[in-house]
């Protein structure tokens, strides 16, 4: 029974014994006016204990009405005080600053004046980022509601501040309660309402990254008890993961793990995971940025948050550079329509760390030798002889190769490749001897005189369907490193390999300024502007060459079977962006980079809506643009209605945009005189006018669009 319920009980008892005999409807009435819903009233009023509870007044005397007024009067007390502010031992970072004179303090702004009850004290931590103050509750508490007052005039200081519960005194076990996610009113009581179920001995805010922790006032309230773990709290629509190291260490190398806890709260917060982990950085590129990535060992097998792999390894992808935080989830959506063997699983999450919020990740597989990841054998240190020693090896042509220990140079293309699995520290020199003869007869094959002869072809070595899928996804998506990192597998006792699985879209969908701009390009990517490493783009060229019947086969099942037509991807677009709506917003506040030019960006476009328009535009001509290289007329696919090529007028000229294929504008003066003409490819076009009014006609592929256009 709740406080308001508690009241209602309590003054129906007082009327009723005061002699007033309400109706029904009066009683309801008078219920509505407390501000209790309809829904709610109605309860109050017909609970069999409100029924009993009347009925006892009517046939009670007097002396035991005014006993039974005194009870319920007490039970409502006794109900109200039990979500009261929760006292305890102040806890936080030891040192506090003293502003008068910007150094070190345990005196001055200390961690008991955010519990001072006066608004004009504060904690403020010495140091930034992970600092924090709280309260030891000395029992499980269940956290009702927190409330904060910030310091005066930096209310700011508060935003993306985080209010964790634990049961750890050092907080490992920690799991989000609230995060502030506006700025709350300046040195005010701002309250907010927790709904997590579980019970806290410890509670506390952390402040956001890069600042000190300031704050005037923080109050907890609950009621004592152990709680369950029925609801938890997730920060937005997203499952969150929550991390925290052992002495909060700071994840700082890709080589040498850390240890600590995750816990991964899903489904409405209906669901948590909990697991001692290992975590490191992990990437290329990618971990030089800001917001890092990681690789996660847990302690335990696991299938996180309905993966299908049941595995310990797994990866947080940072998806710094592509602002649209989704080309990864699209490019494999492309490779599933293609029907590789394997496509990375994934899910879009939001990741905290020793409590403070990272922004919105991507945990997905690690690439790995596994059921339902590459699912091939897995080799032992003794499988050194034949047919144990032919497989399997997990391997990668790599860029980076030159990096890592277990790395070889193929003989005839230079090509460099990073032998995954089995692993630097297992493998053994006759595995590691083998698979790099094996890549080099199978590259020999590639760069025979007969390497499409049906016996001594390089098909007999190299998978082509998987080879040609791996293509046409780097290609579709105008993947720029296609080439310049691709895995392959070869299982025992097979002859051979198989490409795949696709990884690593960042640079994808237009997102790279040495692509940029793609709709001019008259060959493939790979062939033009795509970064191959060594010999790759001579070894590519000849299979995608001697494939042609091959690739528009694979290219049209996919285009008229499964699903990759410009319409689905619309609609995949339109879901992905849906499901990470909240998260994004707060992705951009963690890291205010819509303005900026990150990683190998060609544009800012200020919002995110504007990143996955870009992805849309793109992907409108390049299906029909593969189309036609391929060489596939598709009959019923993403026919473009003539509404989707755009004219406009600007300041000295004219955008067409929207074109597939080839073009042709013709530009008309009022009286009907040619004033330009000029063929267009796929994409968009600028055409200089002088200022008039205009009639412009597009010839695009058999459809013909006439507009008007006012040039100022
Ligand atoms: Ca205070």
């Amino acid at each position: 029974m709740n406080f308001q319920s508690t009241i209602t009980l309590f003054i129906k008892a007082l009327d009723i014994l005061s002699g007033n005999s309400l109706t029904f409807e009066l009683k309801f009435q008078y219920i509505r006016r407390l501000g209790i819903k309809n829904n709610q009233a109605y309860f109050v009023l017909l609970s069999p204990f409100t029924i009993f509870a009347i009925y006892i007044l009517f046939i009670a005397t007097n002396t035991m009405r005014l006993f039974i007024a005194t009870v319920l009067l007490f039970a409502g007390t006794v109900l109200q005080a039990q979500v009261k502010v929760l006292t305890g031992t102040v806890i936080g970072t030891e040192y506090s600053v003293d502003y008068n004179t910007g150094s070190m303090s345990t005196t001055a702004n200390t961690k008991d004046m955010a519990f001072d009850n006066d608004p004009s004290t504060i904690f403020a931590s010495y140091d930034r980022s992970y600092t924090w103050v709280g309260l030891d509750l000395g029992k499980k508490h269940i956290i009702k509601k927190v409330a904060y007052t910030s310091r005066k005039d930096w209310a700011s200081r508060m935003v993306l501040g985080v209010f964790e519960g634990a049961n750890n005194p050092d907080f490992t076990d920690a799991v989000p309660l609230y995060i502030i996610k506006t700025e709350p009113r300046d040195n005010v009581l701002t309250s907010a309402e927790v709904n997590v179920s579980r019970g806290f001995r410890y509670v506390r805010y952390v402040g956001p990254n890069n600042v000190r922790c300031n704050v005037a006032e923080l109050k907890f309230y609950g009621t004592e008890g152990e709680g369950d773990d029925s609801q938890l709290y997730t920060l937005t629509g997203l499952p969150t993961v929550s991390i925290h190291t052992a002495d909060a260490q700071e994840v700082t190398s890709k080589d040498y793990y850390l240890q600590g806890i995750i816990n991964i709260i899903s489904q409405e917060g209906k669901n948590i995971f909990t697991d001692s982990l290992n975590i490191k950085g992990r990437g290329n590129a990618s971990w030089d940025f800001p917001k890092k990535p990681y690789r996660l060992k847990l302690f335990n097998k696991a299938r996180l948050l309905g993966l299908p792999a049941k595995a310990k390894n797994w990866t947080l992808i940072n998806n710094y550079g592509d602002k649209t935080l989704i080309r990864n989830c699209l490019a494999f959506q492309i490779s599933r329509c293609l029907d590789m063997e394997y496509t990375p699983a994934c899910a879009l999450v939001d990741v905290m760390l020793n409590g403070e919020y990272k922004g919105t990740y991507q945990l997905c597989d690690k690439i790995e030798i596994k059921e339902n990841r590459v699912d091939i054998t897995e080799m032992e240190p003794t499988d050194t002889k034949s047919p144990n020693v032919t497989g399997g090896y997990l391997i990668e042509i790599d860029g980076y190769a030159y990096q890592e220990k277990s790395m070889f140079t193929s003989a005839y293309y230079g090509i460099p490749v990073t032998i995954k699995e089995p692993d630097e520290d297992d493998i053994v020199s006759e595995q590691s001897a083998y698979i790099e003869r094996y890549f080099n007869r199978m590259e020999s094959r590639v760069s025979s005189p007969l390497y499409t002869n049906e016996t001594y072809g390089y098909h007999t070595m190299l998978d082509k369907a998987s080879f040609l899928k791996h293509f046409l996804v780097g290609e579709l998506s105008c993947n720029t490193d296609t080439y310049h990192s691709v895995y392959m597998y070869k299982d025992r006792s097979s002859d051979k390999f198989f490409t795949g699985p696709v990884w690593d879209f960042d640079l994808a969908f237009e997102n790279d300024t040495r692509t940029h701009p793609i709709s001019n390009l008259t060959d493939y990517l790979f062939r033009t502007r795509g970064t191959c490493v060594n010999g790759m783009r001579e070894f590519a060229n000849r299979i995608i060459n001697s494939s042609k019947d091959d690739l528009r086969h694979i290219w049209s099942r996919a285009r008229y079977d499964r699903g990759l037509t410009n319409k689905i991807f619309s609609a995949h677009i339109d879901s992905l962006t849906n499901i990470v709506a909240e998260s994004q917003v707060l992705n951009f506040m963690r890291w205010p980079i819509l303005n900026t030019i990150v990683h190998q960006n060609y544009q800012a476009l200020g919002s995110y809506n504007a990143e996955v328009n870009t992805i849309r535009s793109f992907l409108t001509y390049r299906f029909p643009w593969m189309d036609s290289m391929v060489g596939l007329t598709p009959v019923g696919i993403d026919e473009v209605p003539s509404h989707e090529i755009y004219v406009q007028g600007g300041q000295n000229g004219i955008t067409v945009e929207g074109i597939t294929g080839n073009a042709t504008v013709t530009v008309y003066d009022t009286s009907g005189l040619t004033v330009a003409s000029t063929g267009i490819s796929a994409g968009s076009a600028d055409i200089p006018l002088q200022p008039g009014i205009y009639i412009v006609k597009i010839d695009n592929g058999g459809k013909t669009t006439r507009k008007k256009i006012i040039v100022k």
